[in-house]
C-alpha cells in the first residue's frame, strides 16, 4: 500500500509497505480521510511527548471496513479498559494509552488496523472529510468539559485556527458565547464567513469571560488570558506551549486572589467523538468551511510548513 512515514524529525518518505495484518480484536480499514492536524505538522517538525519512530502519521481518520462496506470515524485511542481512568470514562487519560499516528501507524495510508472496540459509525450523510473533524472537535469538547463550561457563559478563545474555530463551534452548542482573539490579519479575513455563521464575536478590547482556552501555542496567551478571567474562572491549557517563557508570580496570584483554575486538556474520549458527531451532523454547513482542500498522500509534505504558519485552514487527505 502507498503510506507516507516519518522516518526521523524532518524526514517524510512516501513508501510502498506491505498492507498491516489485524492483531486480536482489531480489525482492517481502508482509510478513506485523514485530516492532517497542526499536530502532525510539530512531529514533523520537532517530534512530539508520544510520538515513536519510525510512524506513519495521521490521527483524523475516516476509513470503511473491506469486508462490511460499513463506514466509521475512527477514535485513535486503544486504552486498556480496565484502570481507573479507563473506569471512569476518562480513557484518554490511561496510562497505557496508545494513539493512532502516535504510538501506532495511523491514516497517512492506504490501510489501517484499528481496535473494533475505538470504531464509531457513521451516518451516510455525513461527508467523509467532515467525519475527519469530529476527533479534533471532541479534543474541543474534553477541552469545555474540563472548564466546567454552562450555559450563556462566554468563552474567549485565543487563535482562529480550525481548532480555535471549532471551540467556538462547541461552546455554541453547548449554548454558550464564544468569542475569538486572533493577532493575524489574513486569518481574521480568512475566518470571517465562519465566525458570522457561527455567530462568533471577535475580541478586540479587554471584555472578560468565564473560561479562556488557548488554541495557539505562545505562552504569552497565558499572561493575556489569566487577567481577563471573571473570578472563579477556569484558563484551559489546550494547545501545549512552544516557548519557554517564565510566568510573574504576580500573573500566578490572581489565580489565589481571584479563584480561578487552570486546567489542561489533551485528546479525547470515545464518547466526546461521538458527541462530536452530532454537532457535525447539526452544523454541516458551517462545518465545511473549516476545510479549505482535499490533497493526495505526496501533497502532504508541502503543507506542513503552511500549516505551522497559520496559513491554511483543514487540508484533508484523499484516498
Ligand atoms: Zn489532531
Ligand atoms: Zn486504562
Amino acid at each position: 500500500m502507498k503510506a507516507l512515514q516519518l522516518k526521523n524529525i524532518g524526514e517524510l518518505h512516501r513508501k510502498d509497505m506491505p498492507v498491516p495484518e489485524p492483531a486480536d480484536g482489531e480489525i482492517l480499514l481502508r482509510v478513506t480521510r485523514c485530516a492532517v492536524c497542526r499536530t502532525d505538522a510539530k512531529m514533523w517538525k520537532q517530534g512530539q511527548r508520544d510520538l515513536r519512530l519510525p510512524r506513519i502519521l495521521g490521527h483524523e481518520i475516516c476509513a470503511v471496513s473491506p469486508e462490511s462496506g460499513e463506514r466509521f470515524a475512527v477514535w485513535p485511542g486503544t486504552s486498556c479498559g480496565h484502570c481507573v481512568f479507563c473506569k471512569k470514562g476518562a480513557e484518554n487519560l490511561c496510562r497505557e494509552m496508545k494513539i493512532l499516528g502516535f504510538h501506532l501507524d495511523g491514516g497517512f495510508a492506504e490501510y489501517v488496523c484499528a481496535p473494533r472496540k475505538s470504531l464509531i459509525p457513521v451516518p451516510d450523510e455525513l461527508p467523509g472529510e467532515l467525519i475527519c473533524l469530529a476527533e479534533p472537535l471532541a479534543c474541543t469538547l474534553n477541552a469545555l468539559e474540563q472548564c466546567g463550561l454552562q450555559k450563556n457563559q462566554r468563552v474567549l478563545i485565543f487563535g482562529a485556527g480550525p481548532l480555535g474555530l471549532m471551540t467556538g463551534m462547541s461552546v455554541r452548542y453547548f449554548g454558550g458565547f464564544p468569542c475569538i482573539r486572533e493577532i493575524n490579519p489574513a486569518r481574521v479575513e480568512q475566518t470571517a464567513q465562519f465566525r458570522k455563521q457561527m455567530d462568533t464575536a471577535l475580541h478586540e478590547g479587554e471584555e472578560d469571560a468565564d473560561i479562556v482556552i488557548n488554541a495557539a501555542p505562545s505562552s504569552d496567551i497565558f499572561t493575556q488570558g489569566i487577567p481577563l478571567l471573571r473570578p472563579g474562572g477556569f484558563f484551559c491549557l489546550f494547545s501545549g506551549f512552544t516557548d519557554d517563557k517564565m510566568i510573574p508570580a504576580a500573573l500566578l496570584n490572581q489565580i489565589h486572589y481571584r479563584q480561578l483554575s487552570v486546567c489542561g486538556a489533551y485528546g479525547c474520549t470515545k464518547k466526546q467523538m461521538e458527541t462530536a458527531l452530532h454537532i457535525l451532523r447539526a452544523y454541516q454547513k458551517d462545518a465545511s468551511l473549516l476545510i479549505e482542500k482535499q490533497i493526495s498522500l505526496g501533497e502532504v509534505q508541502e503543507i506542513l510548513p503552511q500549516i505551522l504558519k497559520g496559513q491554511v485552514m483543514k487540508c484533508i487527505i484523499k484516498n
